[in-house]
C-alpha cells in the first residue's frame, strides 16, 4: 500500500515538474529577424528554434518536441 502511494507522489512530481523541459536550455536571441517582425531563439544546449514577438523570451526547452 505504501508501495502505491509512493509510485503516485512520484508520478505527480514527474508530471508537474517535468524535469525533461528544462535541462540546461540556453536560449540565445538570433540575430537574424523574421520577416512579421518577430525575433529568432536558437537554444545553444538543444539546438531547438522558436519565434517570439520583440521583448519576450522562451522559457521552455523544446527539446522534447523536436522530434
Ligand atoms: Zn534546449
Amino acid at each position: 500500500m505504501i508501495l502505491i502511494l509512493v509510485l503516485l507522489i512520484v508520478l505527480a512530481v514527474i508530471l508537474i515538474l517535468r524535469p525533461w523541459k528544462q535541462r540546461g536550455c540556453r536560449w540565445r536571441q538570433d540575430t537574424r529577424k523574421l520577416a512579421d517582425g518577430r525575433v529568432l531563439f536558437t537554444c545553444a544546449a538543444c539546438g531547438a528554434e522558436t519565434a517570439l514577438p520583440k521583448g519576450r523570451e522562451p522559457r521552455d526547452c523544446l527539446a522534447g518536441e523536436m522530434k
